[in-house]
């Protein structure tokens, strides 16, 4: 599972969620701190893979 990484635009606390695609739809995402629901996701250490044609 993709881990998302979170920052809330608030308080400026990040947090990362770890959830399924699926989940990732369906769920509303919340400052653990602040409960804000203004959240900004961040770029995540998700492994791109570039396939090559060799
Ligand atoms: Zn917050």
């Amino acid at each position: 599972m993709p881990t998302y990484d979170f920052k809330c635009e608030k308080c400026n606390k990040k947090f990362s969620e770890t959830l399924s695609v699926s989940e990732y739809d369906k769920t509303k995402f919340r400052c653990p701190k602040c409960k804000s629901t203004r959240v900004k996701q961040q770029i995540t250490s998700f492994q791109t893979v570039t396939s090559r044609k060799s």
